[in-house]
């Protein structure tokens, strides 16, 4: 199975609330990789390149406030099916609709302060990875473990 990267972002919410170690506890532990990590302030100009397909919509400006609002940590996840298995991770959207066990279930009732973006396809993942992370940013490590976590794949 060919590793696939996705881009994450712990928000504003997930770094105010001090939730940032137990979100990455759980990327990790579940056997994903982390090959870029970084905190930053997202800017009005970022938060629409990021959010282009949301600009025009009626919740946009609320949006761009919450997400600008403090610092983001943005990472690039790889492993197996990262995308998939990331959003899976997540939840639903909604906080309130979000199953427990998922991040966006176990932490939140917001349907937009819901702690943590993933990308939701290959096309964002390599659109979005391109917007937060330079090549230099992303690093090729061994993975040491890999037998031990996707021996099957
Ligand atoms: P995601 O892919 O699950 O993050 O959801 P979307 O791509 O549909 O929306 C992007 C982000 O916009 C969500 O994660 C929420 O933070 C926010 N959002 C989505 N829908 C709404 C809405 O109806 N109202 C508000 N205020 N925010 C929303
Ligand atoms: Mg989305």
């Amino acid at each position: 199975m060919a590793a696939e990267r996705t881009l994450i972002l712990f928000k504003p919410d997930a770094v105010q609330r001090r939730l940032c170690g137990r979100l990455l506890t759980r990327i990790e532990e579940r056997g994903l990789k982390i090959v870029g990590l970084k905190m930053l302030q997202v800017t009005p100009e970022l938060s629409r390149e990021h959010y282009a397909e949301h600009v025009e919509k009626p919740f946009y400006p609320q949006l761009e406030e919450f997400i600008t609002s403090a610092p983001v940590i943005a990472l690039c996840v790889e492993g197996p099916e990262a995308i998939q298995v990331m959003r899976g991770m997540m939840g639903k959207t909604n906080g309130r609709e979000s199953a427990p066990g998922t991040i966006r279930g176990d932490y939140g009732v917001s349907r937009q302060m819901n702690l943590i973006h993933g990308s939701d396809g290959p096309e964002a993942a390599a659109r979005e990875i391109g917007i937060y992370f330079s090549d230099s940013e992303l690093f090729d490590y061994d993975p040491t473990l890999a037998p031990w976590t996707c021996a099957d794949d």
